[in-house]
């Protein structure tokens, strides 16, 4: 078993392109919606990890391509230096998946790593360049 983060991005003509459902039942993979912006009149993006055998993996990635529907696998990783981090907030304000909040108790930054799609935003915002891409 394997599980990838990917991005699908569906051009606005393959908008109602069925992925999802494809990758489930003829693949037989589990799909984890991360985020999803999708809408009938523009480009339409899902972030997801899907876990699955290998070999199902990469022909469902196939599939999808020849559907006229692309994809991206996320190679990196996000590294917060916790140490260096001063809970100013500065990347929550960016971070479009909500994987950073601040946590209601003691304003602490939380960081929910499942919920990370790697956009990179937080590492442009925080002005301590207390997170990178490794
Ligand atoms: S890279 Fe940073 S801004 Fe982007 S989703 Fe992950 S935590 Fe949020
Ligand atoms: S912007 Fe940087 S210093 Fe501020 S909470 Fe985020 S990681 Fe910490």
């Amino acid at each position: 078993m394997k599980t990838v983060k990917i991005s699908i991005i569906y051009p606005v003509n393959r908008i109602t392109a069925p992925v999802v459902s494809i990758l489930v039942k003829e693949y037989n993979l589990e799909i984890n919606i991360l985020h999803a912006d999708i809408g009938l009149t523009k480009i339409g993006t899902l972030v997801a990890d899907i876990t699955g055998a290998e070999s199902d993996i990469d022909a469902a990635l196939q599939h999808i391509g020849d559907m006229g529907v692309e994809y991206k696998i996320f190679t990196n990783k996000l590294i917060w230096n916790e140490d260096k981090c001063v809970h100013c907030g500065a990347c929550t304000a960016v971070c479009p998946s909500d994987a950073l909040t601040l946590s209601p108790e003691d304003w602490s930054l939380q960081f929910n790593r499942e919920k990370c799609v790697v956009c990179g935003l937080c590492t442009k915002a925080c002005p301590l360049s207390v997170m990178s891409l490794e």
